[in-house]
């Protein structure tokens, strides 16, 4: 659980942002992987990092594991069906970095606010993502190349 932030006690380079996505931070750095089992043996056994669980997303069609790397995370995302945006993703470009993902207190107003500055995302309503989470992302397209996960953690 992470507490929720008192807008009243941040900063004022933290209010300067005000009317951006006010993310409170970095959640995970995703890659995609072929082979989920190896993968987590190499992130766990050789890179030594904690496996904090593997869990099965079947509306996006992937396995995540997610690994604790200090106060953010590692996952890997490997695709359970031929179809999915993680399987084509690796057909084009094989394994490597997938996404970001950032957390936001309220996914609803940031879709809002990004919506509304003309940016593209890949659902119009937020998704479940795993941990119970409410996910969407901000297409490539309209973020300098890189697919950004917006994330809003089950209370
Ligand atoms: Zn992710």
């Amino acid at each position: 659980m992470r507490p929720r932030k008192d807008r009243s006690q941040e900063t004022g380079d933290r209010r300067q942002e005000e009317g951006g996505l006010q993310s409170s931070g970095l959640d995970h750095i995703a890659i995609a992987v072929a082979d989920l089992d190896r993968a987590v043996a190499f992130f766990r056994d050789i890179l030594g990092l904690r496996h904090e669980g593997t869990e099965e997303v079947p509306t996006e069609g992937v396995k995540t594991a997610f690994f604790r790397a200090g106060a953010a995370r590692i996952e890997l995302v490997s695709p359970t069906a031929p179809g999915s945006a993680v399987s084509r993703f690796l057909e084009r470009n094989g394994e490597g970095i997938h996404h970001i993902a950032l957390r936001v207190d309220d996914i609803d107003a940031a879709m809002k606010s990004l919506k509304g500055a003309g940016l593209a995302l890949t659902s119009d309503t937020p998704r479940p993502g795993a941990e119970g989470a409410r996910i969407t992302f901000i297409h490539p397209k309209s973020a300098h190349g890189v697919l950004v996960e917006l994330k809003e953690e089950k209370e």
